[in-house]
């Protein structure tokens, strides 16, 4: 327990450190990673170079800070957090290492400000802060190895098929190399893989998340990955690239079990509206297989935004489906097709047309690019659905958005 004077610092101090806030955990990077290059084998480099990590821990810390003396109201988000994190497989031992390099950051940004007294509670409030992490983390690593077919850690997986979607998306369908069973998971979540590329000189091994794009229940795994190439001013993204031109069927890919609390929730029976942008259809085409499956009465709306027919993956899929299933119904945005006949939409989904496509009694579900996803946060809001019926997943660090 913190004595009162020390939750009082933590209060008091947690409007200034978020002033400082981007600044203390960028040099907080930099000092972690100076002091343990090892940690780059786990953090994303991009988004430390783009600041969405340090964001997205400075979001985390200065919000469990300001909550430190009822932690438990902000259990969804440390859930969320630990989620993403035994994904990457981080583990008690990295906590104390953290510790002492963001109180390090906090010194250094702050200097004298930082007095020996609120560096003392910060410590203390740290350390609280990483045991609830812990605890959260640890039921999770139980979890997931106890689950029939579920393992800790990174499991050698082989892929089976590599099938192009579209131009730029492509799904490897995945089966553990050891024959052996494998985890079901929630329609919405994730599994993450572990790859050192062998094109760029690299040294470190690169962990990402990818939903997976299927149907539970199958014996393998699937996921669609986008290609994020080069552009001006903006390097090929690494991980994509080489599973694209490098990784061939029968090649071997690190897995971690799946994880994520981004589902769908099977107990509601109301309308199902799922709204995708580019490659955010992956988790919504596993939440509409599942819901035609086992809740075959439910109506469900899928609608998809792509720039145009050669960015669409799995196109005739859906269309399949959408003839095969009385209660659904789908719609395709094109930002600019080049045949007008070939979608419901031109330009960007809004508010007034998601309002005649859609019934405001419905659960709703988003994922896509950052732009896509606060247009339709912010039609969902203006339309007052309410908090507990929007739903989404946002492809970057959780906390970053
Ligand atoms: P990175 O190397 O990580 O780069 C990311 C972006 O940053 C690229 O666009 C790159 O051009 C840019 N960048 C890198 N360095 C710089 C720089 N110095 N300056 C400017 N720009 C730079 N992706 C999918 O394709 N399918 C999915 O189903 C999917 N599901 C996901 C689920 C979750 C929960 C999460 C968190 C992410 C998911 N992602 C998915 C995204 C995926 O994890 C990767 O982030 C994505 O594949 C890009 O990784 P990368 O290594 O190719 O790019």
């Amino acid at each position: 327990m913190l004595s009162k004077e020390t939750i009082d610092i933590i209060k008091s101090t947690v409007p200034v450190l978020e002033i400082h806030g981007k600044t203390i955990t960028t040099t907080f990077y930099q000092m972690l990673f100076d002091s343990h290059p090892e940690l780059l084998n786990i953090f994303n480099h991009a988004n430390q170079r783009e600041g969405k990590q340090p964001q997205a821990l400075a979001n985390a810390v200065y919000a469990a800070a300001a909550h430190i003396d009822h932690l438990e109201d902000i259990l969804p988000v440390v859930k969320q957090i630990g989620q993403k994190h035994r994904a990457l497989n981080i583990l008690p031992e990295h906590y104390p290492i953290v510790g002492e390099n963001l109180l390090g950051a906090i010194k250094k940004v702050l200097g004298d400000a930082a007095t020996p007294e609120i560096l003392d509670a910060w410590a203390q409030a740290y350390g609280m802060i990483a045991d609830a992490f812990i605890s959260v983390e640890a039921e999770m690593y139980q979890e997931a190895e106890n689950a029939p077919g579920g393992w800790r850690g990174f499991r050698p997986f082989v892929v089976e098929r590599k099938i192009k979607e579209s131009d730029v998306i492509t799904s490897f369908y995945l089966k553990p190399q050891d024959g052996g069973a494998i985890s079901s998971y929630l329609p919405g979540q994730y599994i993450t893989v572990r790859v050192q590329p062998d094109n760029d000189n690299e040294s470190y091994t690169h962990i990402r998340h990818y939903s997976l794009s299927a149907v539970p229940g199958e014996d393998y795994y699937r996921i669609s990955v986008k290609r994020e190439d080069a552009a001006p001013g903006k390097p090929a993204g690494l991980v994509s690239t080489y599973l694209h031109n490098s990784v061939n069927e029968g090649d071997v890919l690190e897995i971690n079990a799946p994880a994520g609390s981004f589902t769908l929730d099977q107990e509601q029976n109301i309308p199902l509206v799922l709204i995708s942008g580019g490659v955010g259809l992956t988790p919504m085409i596993s939440m509409l297989e599942t819901v035609l499956k086992e809740q075959p009465e439910r109506e469900v709306t899928f609608i998809h935004a792509a720039i145009n027919e050669g960015f669409h993956a799995m196109r005739e899929h859906i269309e399949q489906l959408d003839t095969a299933h009385q209660p659904m119904k789908s719609y395709v945005c094109y930002e600019k097709p080049l045949d007008q006949s070939l979608c419901h939409k031109i330009g960007y989904i809004d508010l007034p047309w998601l309002q005649e496509v859609t019934s405001k009694e419905s659960d709703f579900y988003f994922c896509g690019p950052v732009p896509f996803m606060r247009a339709v946060n912010q039609a969902l809001q203006a339309w007052d659905i309410p908090a507990e019926r929007i739903h989404y997943e946002f492809f970057g660090p959780a906390g970053s958005l």
